[in-house]
């Protein structure tokens, strides 16, 4: 999920690299590492948590002579962030090392197996395991490591960019990916491998992209050899890097938040990836395990959180008392700290946030902890407070979110929550096996499904386009869109500056329709099938009122199209997994409203990424 470089030339590769790694820095990580070949083949590894600054002091009075290495950024996924966890891994023969950036699946049964063969190992990275892998194959196959590589990734399931060097090989890269990205730069007698092409700019022009589940041996000298983990020779299209390094950190995208919005496709599988199993029909959830019992026995479940994250819990609420028939009382971290909660000690209480640092939030689990409830959280960030002071907890595996306007991080949670939903269901026999089958098959097609959403928003401009003047608008929905609305307006508000409210869209009677004029756009979220009536009903009051609609329906819906001034059509999925695709037009919304306006997109006025003070 972060960053990779990785070189081989005439020149000293310690420098280079660590300015690929300082190019790559925008990603945000947590810790840092460089392995060098040098002249006499000694392999040195250097790693160490923090910035890519605190490697540069650890290294100071170290042998960084090498004219081959690799080096890398974490973001951890497997074991906090720490210098062991910290890449390069080594084999245990002391030969290989490895950066890796992804998720490798099946670790655990494949750490299993090395283990009942004598393997062990220090870290609690998947990445460890892997490297062992390649190893066991070159030795018990009598291969050489671009072949053992190949051999080896036929065995793993998951996410990898992958690159490795070999003591006595101080010519030779071995890389290979799969759902990672990777390229390489072909320089005239050098060679660069990246994470994106950002440590490329400026060192050559001539590059290579790396397509899933290929594994590529470069070597000086030679022309790149190619073949798929299937055993296909491939040949390298070789490309003319145009982009410039601005645009390239952004990956093609002119702000951070728009990329994040178009990377949700990938983030929620991600999040689902090796806990939704739509082959089996099950869902496993690692990180919470142990406490499944007291899950299934809690009285209540209170989520606190703030923010976006308070959104997510609310769709959060629907689905487990839905699903699974446990009471769920949602709260705002900061009120809750300061009443009097009544909290039982079989209550079970989930903590959510991004960064997981948030104070308020921090301060809210420290109540429940007090009580005797059991903690868990839910965040993004591997090894944050939230994570280490909670008794267990689900992470988002969102990667780094850097547009300080949640995007990827709220359907990640809202991803996490309805695996959690279903799971309990699961457990707890609420719903019939066939129920849950369909709801995990369904799930497993969200992420084409926000795809195609994706593709289908153009219409967001034109209405960003009518919108971009406007002083107030009205967010409107029911049930888990409810929370939709809130998002929707909590997102315009944060980077258009533009007033917006979110209400349950049957409130509106009770007060916000005295509002209502040719000036006020008022968007409904109306794809609830259990509602739709209801909600037609209070789009007809806003049209009577003369009310500018815009609206998120399903694919095929005609009484609220009719009715509406601008539609945005999302594709048909369970009602209660709406808000996964439906949050993502009006990411999309305040964005182009917030561009149109002139505001810094990636960092609004007032506002901080990760919210320490109360
Ligand atoms: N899964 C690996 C780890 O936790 C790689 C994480 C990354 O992509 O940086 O170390």
């Amino acid at each position: 999920m972060c960053g990779i470089v990785a070189y081989i030339g005439k020149r000293d590769a310690y420098p280079i690299l660590i300015n690929g790694l300082k190019r790559l820095e925008y990603r945000g990580y947590d810790s840092a590492g460089v392995a060098l070949l040098n002249d006499n083949d000694e392999l040195n590894i250097y790693k160490t948590k923090g910035k890519v600054s605190d490697l540069e002091s650890f290294t100071n009075d170290k042998d960084i002579n090498g004219h081959i290495g690799i080096a890398h950024t974490r973001w951890a996924t497997h074991g906090e962030p720490n210098d062991i966890n910290a890449h390069p891994h080594i084999s245990r023969s002391g030969n290989i090392a490895l950066i890796h950036n992804g998720i490798i699946e099946n670790y655990l049964t494949i750490k299993k197996e090395l283990q009942n063969r004598g393997y062990e190992f220090k870290s609690s990275t998947d990445t460890e395991v892997l490297v062992n892998l390649i190893e066991d194959v070159q030795l018990t196959q009598k291969v050489d490591l671009f072949e053992a590589t190949r051999i080896a990734l036929n065995h793993v399931n998951g996410a990898y960019a992958i690159v490795l060097i070999e003591k006595g090989h101080p010519d030779t890269l071995i890389a290979a990916r799969k759902g990672s990205p990777m390229v390489i730069g072909i320089g005239g007698d050098e060679f660069f491998i990246a994470s994106d092409a950002t440590p490329i700019v400026g060192m050559t022009s001539r590059v290579v992209y790396i397509e899933n589940e290929e594994v590529v041996k470069v070597r000086l000298g030679e022309e790149l050899h190619l073949k798929t983990i299937d055993d296909v020779e491939m040949t390298p299209y070789i490309q003319e890097l145009q982009l410039n390094l601005e645009s390239i950190e952004k990956g093609g995208f002119d702000h951070f938040m728009l990329k994040e919005i178009y990377e949700q496709p990938t983030t929620v599988r991600d999040t689902m990836r090796g806990r939704l199993h739509a082959d089996l029909g099950k869902i496993t959830l690692g990180g919470i395990f142990d406490y499944e019992k007291k899950i299934l026995n809690a009285r209540n479940i209170i989520i606190v959180a703030c923010g976006t994250s308070w959104h997510a819990a609310l769709v959060g609420s629907y689905l487990i008392e839905l699903y699974a028939g446990i009471r769920v009382k949602v709260e705002y971290a900061s009120e809750f700290r300061y009443r009097t909660p009544v909290i039982f000690p079989d209550d079970v209480v989930i903590a959510i946030s991004q960064s997981g640092e948030t104070a308020d939030t921090l301060a809210a689990i420290e109540i429940a902890k007090d009580k005797g409830a059991t903690v868990l959280g839910i965040c993004n960030v591997i090894g944050s407070s939230i994570s280490r002071v909670t008794d267990a907890g689900i992470y988002t595996h969102a990667g780094p979110e850097i547009g300080v306007a949640s995007t990827k991080a709220f359907t990640a949670q809202v991803a996490v929550l309805t695996m959690l939903a279903i799971h309990i269901a699961e457990l707890n026999g609420h719903l019939p096996k066939s129920r849950i089958m369909e709801l995990i098959h369904e799930l497993d097609l969200i992420p084409q499904k926000i795809q195609t959403t994706l593709e289908r928003s153009d219409i967001v401009k034109d209405i960003a386009e009518e919108m971009k003047d406007c002083h107030n608008a009205i967010y409107l929905g029911r049930l888990q869109n409810y929370p939709v609305a809130l998002e929707g307006a909590l997102k315009l508000k944060e980077i258009s500056y533009i007033h917006a409210e979110g209400y349950p869209a049957a409130e509106m009677k009770h007060g916000p329709i005295a509002l209502i004029d040719n000036d006020m756009p008022v968007i409904f979220i109306a794809t609830n099938k259990s509602t739709y009536e209801k909600v037609v009903s209070n789009v007809q009051e806003v049209k009577a009122r003369h009310g500018k609609i815009i609206s998120v329906v399903t694919e095929g819906d005609i009484l609220v199209k009719e009715m509406s001034d601008y539609v945005i059509e999302i594709p048909d999925t369970e009602c209660t997994y709406a808000p996964l695709l439906a949050t993502i037009p009006l990411q999309l919304l305040a964005y182009h409203i917030a561009v149109k306006r002139g505001c810094n997109v990636d960092q609004p006025r007032n506002l901080a990424k990760s919210v320490t003070v109360e």
